[in-house]
């Protein structure tokens, strides 16, 4: 990917964790390295095509000195994020902030975290056999797409299934969704949890009936497996609940570890 870079961007701010900081401010150096596609720009000679530096310099600088953070890490958090909301085309950004006045009573050159944030593509899973179920549903699809850390948001069509695994209850609406997220899998994940949580969600019965049920699906084509996440979701090409609305929503979305597009899931699955 294409990349453009911002060196040494000089701002006076007051971050940091001591208030003779806060008080006094101090120089905060900021190094920024954009990401995205600049062919088009590059042949069509148009700034519309790319991504304004000035106009990132500006969003740097006012994230920097409109607030006061204890901690560089939220500097440049809050700056990636500015950055990536703002400039559509920018696919990633790094950000670095060093801390060359930092109060550290020792002889040293500088301090700085550096950080990449970026939009990815998250697939979810959305469930519900409890109550009324199509609130619960639209409701979550409602607080996901107006997240400040996602955008395009698409909601599949809902259908009504037959309970899988524990089947001694009611029928199940399911649906899925599609999206792009600055969030990690780890940070989506306890969104969709917290989102379970407000919609009354109780664990009793593993498979159980429940108000709310969010499962990520594919994150970009990422492999993730450790003990509270597991992307691509280990059973959903077993499951034409969760097939079918994706189907309908990213048909050729490649799953990275079967090497099967989600149509040929789905018609492998309706087969066997
Ligand atoms: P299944 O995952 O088989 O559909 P379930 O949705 O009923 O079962 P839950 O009780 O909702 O299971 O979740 C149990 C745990 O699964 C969660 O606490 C979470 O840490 C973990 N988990 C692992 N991978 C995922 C994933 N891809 N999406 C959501 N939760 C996951
Ligand atoms: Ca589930
Ligand atoms: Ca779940």
């Amino acid at each position: 990917m294409d990349k453009i870079i911002i060196e040494d961007l000089r701002i006076f701010a007051h971050h940091g964790v001591f208030e003779h900081e806060n008080i006094n401010g101090q120089n905060f150096y900021v190094n920024a390295a954009l990401y995205l596609d600049t062919e088009k720009a590059g042949m069509l000679d148009e700034l519309d095509l790319s991504a304004d530096y000035s106009k990132v310099c500006s969003i740097i600088s006012r994230v920097m000195t409109e607030n006061t953070f204890k901690l560089i890490e939220s500097a440049a958090q809050a700056a990636a994020v500015e950055i990536l909301k703002a400039q559509p085309l920018v696919r990633s950004v790094d950000i670095e902030i060093r801390k060359p006045e930092a109060p550290i009573d020792m002889d040293f050159r500088s301090v700085s975290v550096k950080i990449n944030r970026g939009w990815h593509t998250a697939v979810i899973a959305l469930g519900s056999n409890i109550g009324d179920s199509k609130s619960y549903i639209s409701n979550a699809a409602k607080l996901l797409s107006e997240h400040s850390l996602i955008r395009n948001f698409r909601l599949s069509d809902l259908i009504v299934t037959k309970p899988y695994g524990y089947t001694d209850q009611d029928d199940f609406l399911n649906g899925a969704a599609v999206f792009e997220t600055i969030l990690s899998p780890h940070g989506l994940l306890e969104l969709l949890q917290s989102a379970e949580n407000n919609a009354g969600r109780t664990r009793e019965i593993h498979w159980g009936p429940r108000t709310l049920d969010l499962d990520i699906i594919f994150y970009d084509q990422d492999i993730i497996s450790d003990p509270v996440l597991t992307v691509p979701h280990p059973d959903m090409h077993n499951r034409l609940f969760v097939l079918e609305p994706v189907a309908q929503l990213v048909p050729y979305y490649r799953h990275p570890l079967l090497n099967l597009t989600v149509s040929q899931l789905l018609e492998g699955l309706k087969k066997s």
